[in-house]
């Protein structure tokens, strides 16, 4: 498994003011324990309760303009679509699209998410190896700005579809440039025995083909190589190299490449990796595709959603176990799935200023689900917690709220929206009775018997 490779075993954890300092947003205050921006967590727990989830609407922006800024700096004529998926909140989406982002997704649902939530459709780019017939007709219906198609046999259905339409779809062909990203394997994508795109060797005949179908205007080549990309430049460099090789024979041989989708998968440090920056990946776009003088387009997620989101939790109780001190919290994996679906290490800092300044020891930190991979961190140095203490786990906006689950009949979390001195729930918590809405009991069940 790769992910851990990043997390050296031997270096010791960030401390709490190591993981403060790398996190403008938050600070720590005498009184007010843990603030997000101008708001003490301990004031959205009292009034809206845990386990929620509180994103900071400044560390969004500032990150949006990260991205373009860089790109800009590097000389690149480009434009930033964020990728939905990594957090589909409303808010999000529209504090995103106030900084001129656009989006790039991968279902109906997140396609209606971005229209929702104000991204025009002519900044949408609709992604995924599986569309179904009815997404693509939403999204020839909605005229967005291009769909990428991943394989010949989506090509030959979207040009039927887009020509009984009378549609003309722009098409970018995504193609799989078989590098290794160096991510953990469930989240690779660029090699080439991973699902995605169409082989490098087919693309020529196949983008030949996308220009010669009726309903389809083929406008670029896109690739995306995975995600929690933090080896370096590397691997980026390579595809994007082979982005341009191929860019330059199809226009060589009179085929139109309007644009270049550079994908997303900038990583971020959630310990204290070293990660690149938007920078880094501005220049090695610029090193490679820049000669080509096309607009380039990023699809990032992660990078600009997941720092400024965290997952506020409260202690139910301390347990002593067999040489081990467990912390049971009311946050469990179907809340925050990654630690124990991609082995992922989240910061975790104590609200209270008393927590945070206490001495610490080991513990393992826990959900109360019925599955020994409700394991959020073991033996991380905490403090000793009292029931009700509150706990932030860092990083959590991307991957967060959206692969959350109702697993043992745990109502999906409260989601708030912080900015400056105020925030607003953009979620309300789910309750018992929505979970149950929707199911039926058969009446041949029910006929005749008591409950
Ligand atoms: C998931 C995905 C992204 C975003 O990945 P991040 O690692 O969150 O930046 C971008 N493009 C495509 C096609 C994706 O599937």
């Amino acid at each position: 498994m790769a992910s851990p490779l990043l997390l050296d075993p031997a270096q010791p954890d960030p401390d709490f003011g190591d993981l403060l300092a790398a996190r403008p947003h938050l600070s720590m205050h005498a009184l007010d324990g843990l603030t997000v921006e101008e708001v003490p967590l301990a004031r959205i727990a009292a009034a809206v309760g845990t386990p929620a989830w509180v994103y900071s609407a400044g560390a969004l922006r500032r990150r949006a303009r990260a991205l373009t800024g860089a790109l800009k700096s590097a000389g690149l004529r480009g434009s930033v679509h964020y990728a939905v998926k990594a957090n589909t909140n409303l808010a999000v989406l529209r504090v995103l699209a106030g900084e001129g982002l656009g989006a790039d997704v991968v279902s109906e649902g997140e396609l209606r998410a971005a229209r929702a939530a104000g991204i025009p459709a002519s900044e949408i780019v609709f992604s995924g190896v599986g569309k179904t017939e009815r997404e693509l007709r939403l999204a020839l219906g909605e005229d967005i700005a291009q769909i990428n198609v991943e394989s010949a046999e989506e090509v030959e259905m979207l040009s039927a579809l887009a020509a009984s339409l009378g549609r003309v779809a722009r098409i970018g062909l995504r193609v799989n440039p078989d590098v290794d990203a160096k991510t953990h394997a469930k989240i690779t994508t660029g090699r080439s025995e991973n699902k995605f795109g169409v082989a490098f060797e087919d693309a020529p005949a196949l983008y030949a083909r996308m220009a010669a179908l009726p309903g389809l205007r083929p406008v670029g080549i896109a690739m995306h190589i995975g995600s929690q990309i933090t080896a370096g430049m590397a691997a980026y460099r390579a595809a994007y190299a082979r982005m341009a090789e191929l860019a330059t024979a199809l226009l060589a041989r009179g085929l139109p490449v309007e644009q270049l989708d550079c994908g997303g998968g900038l990583g971020i440090p959630y310990r204290d990796e070293p990660a690149p920056t938007p920078e880094a990946l501005a220049g090695a776009i610029a090193a490679t595709l820049g000669p080509l003088n096309l607009p380039v387009m990023l699809e990032p997620g992660r990078w600009i959603a997941g720092p400024p989101g965290l997952l506020l939790a409260s202690v139910v109780l301390q347990k002593q176990g067999t040489g081990r001190r467990f912390l049971v919290l009311d946050a469990a994996m179907n809340d925050l799935v990654r630690p124990a679906m991609y082995d992922a290490w989240h910061g975790i800092l104590p609200v209270s200023p008393r927590d945070f300044a206490a001495a610490t020891a080991p513990a393992d930190v826990v959900g109360p689900v019925c599955e020994t991979g409700d394991t959020f961190a073991r033996g991380r140095a905490l403090p000793s917690l009292q029931p009700g203490a509150l706990v932030a786990f860092l990083d959590a906006g991307a991957y967060g709220a959206v692969m959350s689950s109702t697993y043992n009949m745990r109502p999906l979390a409260a989601e708030v929206l912080v900015d400056g001195a105020r925030f607003a729930v953009v979620r309300d918590r789910q309750t018992h009775d929505a979970i149950l809405a929707g199911q039926r009991l058969p009446g041949w069940l029910t006929e005749g018997t008591q409950p």
